[in-house]
């Protein structure tokens, strides 16, 4: 059989520990016996980023916004552990933060169903894909402590130095305040990405702030994504058949556990840190959760949502065997060969893309599975694999639907 041929190359992105075991295994089992895989090959392991002093990441990212569509392995943040670990030269920045500031992208987060393990909510019979606002907040607060008697104010002076006040609290007994910000270009960013992304993916798009108690702060998040939806989207929202819909956080929430999934969830910064670990745990396992960032220009980054699985990599280079769940990076991969294959306009690529992720669920609903599934499958004939013997099942069944 010829190999599918590409057009322009993938951005790769290799990463740190199992996973990067597991993207050599899936590209050498899965990938290039079928595809004459074209990438620009960056290596983001945590020793290739010390030795550039982290140019590479940068670097890896402006690729991205070059060519339009990446595939990243999980990579290492470095925390105090890691320093000699890794004999590092500074504690590095975490590279998916380095290449979020550069692309200025949102970050979806989809769960991936499987017929065995079945949502905390069995409601859920479609996947929710949380959108999380990755900018300002609390997340880049000021705080103080004030003693009693204090007056708290909060100041804005204007370019031409004309100050308005407003008293936050005169403290009575010792007390706290905090001053958050957030900024309309990167609110409207964020609304665009999402509306794009609900466009692509046919969902309708849920957003919800507290802007009935936050009437300027919350109320303006609601005003930009109305202004933006009426006068850029509603007319190409109309004709792929979703909807818009906007609610208060709270009525959100309910709505959500009551709802079947099937839709995309923007949230404020801090209520989708919240909410996707809440959503992750409620489909089963942060391994069958996939993640892509979007930029508002339609730049793309796909990865697994989970990290490089530490504790299976030192068991791996000790010899023993390991059977590490490598769905969502194989999705990863899936999901840039289709948008890769769609926007060269290559079908044979998006059709392997279609069938390799048919084959994935398929292997783990014919009861093969990794140790993380096979704890909480509750099919009766189940079967538990190691790391390669599951990409192996995987590429039995891909074989079949590849004719
Ligand atoms: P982790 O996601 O690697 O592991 C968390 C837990 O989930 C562990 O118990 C692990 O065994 C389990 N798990 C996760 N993915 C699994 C899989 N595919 N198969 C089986 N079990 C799986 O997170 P961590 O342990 O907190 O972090 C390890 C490293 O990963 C850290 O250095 C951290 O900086 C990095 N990290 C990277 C990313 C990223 O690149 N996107 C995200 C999170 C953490």
């Amino acid at each position: 059989m010829a190999k599918i041929q590409m057009k322009t190359p993938l951005v790769e992105m290799d990463g740190d520990e199992m996973t990067r075991i597991i993207w050599q295994d899936i590209k050498d089992i899965l990938l290039t016996p079928y595809i004459d895989l074209k990438t620009e090959y960056y290596d983001l392991g945590l020793v290739h980023r010390n030795e550039t002093d982290d140019q590479v990441t940068v670097d890896s990212a402006n690729a991205t916004k070059k060519y339009g569509v990446a595939v990243k392995c999980a990579t290492i943040t470095p925390n105090a552990a890691r320093m000699p670990e890794y004999n590092l030269k500074e504690m590095w920045k975490s590279p998916n933060g380095t290449i979020r500031a550069i692309l200025d992208g949102t970050v979806f987060r989809t769960p991936i169903l499987v017929k065995g393990i079945t949502p905390y909510i069995p409601t859920w019979t479609k996947p929710i894909t949380i959108a999380r606002h990755a900018y300002g907040d609390v997340y880049k607060n000021v705080e103080m402590k004030c003693p009693a008697g204090s007056k708290a104010e909060l100041v804005c002076t204007d370019k031409d130095g004309k100050e308005t006040r407003e008293t936050i609290y005169n403290f009575e007994c010792d007390g706290i305040i905090q001053g958050q910000h957030n900024k309309s270009t990167s609110i409207a960013s964020f609304a665009r990405a999402c509306f794009n992304f609900a466009l692509d993916k046919k969902q309708d798009v849920w957003f919800a702030t507290k802007d009935t108690i936050s009437k300027k702060y919350d109320h303006t998040f609601k005003d930009i994504f109305q202004e933006i939806y009426d006068n850029e989207y509603k007319a190409k929202f109309e004709a792929a058949g979703i909807e818009y819909f906007y609610t208060l956080i709270d009525d959100a929430v309910a709505r959500v556990i009551r709802s079947n999934g099937g839709y995309i969830w923007a949230c404020k910064n801090y209520d989708g840190d919240v909410m996707s670990d809440m959503v992750a745990t409620a489909y089963g396992s942060l391994a069958m959760m996939t993640s892509v960032l979007v930029s508002p220009d339609g730049i793309y980054e796909y990865e697994a949502a989970h990290g490089t699985v530490q504790r299976h990599y030192y068991k791996h280079l000790k010899g023993e065997e390991t059977s590490t769940n490598s769905v969502a990076t194989l999705f990863a991969w899936t999901g840039a060969l289709r948008k890769r294959g769609e926007l060269d306009n290559l079908p044979e690529l998006m059709n392997f893309a279609d069938c390799l992720e048919k084959a994935t669920i398929e292997t783990i609903e014919d009861g093969v599975m990794t140790g993380d599934l096979y704890l909480l499958s509750t099919l009766e004939n189940k079967k538990k694999v190691n790391t390669v013997d599951f990409l192996k099942a995987v590429d039995e069944r891909l074989k079949k639907l590849l004719g």
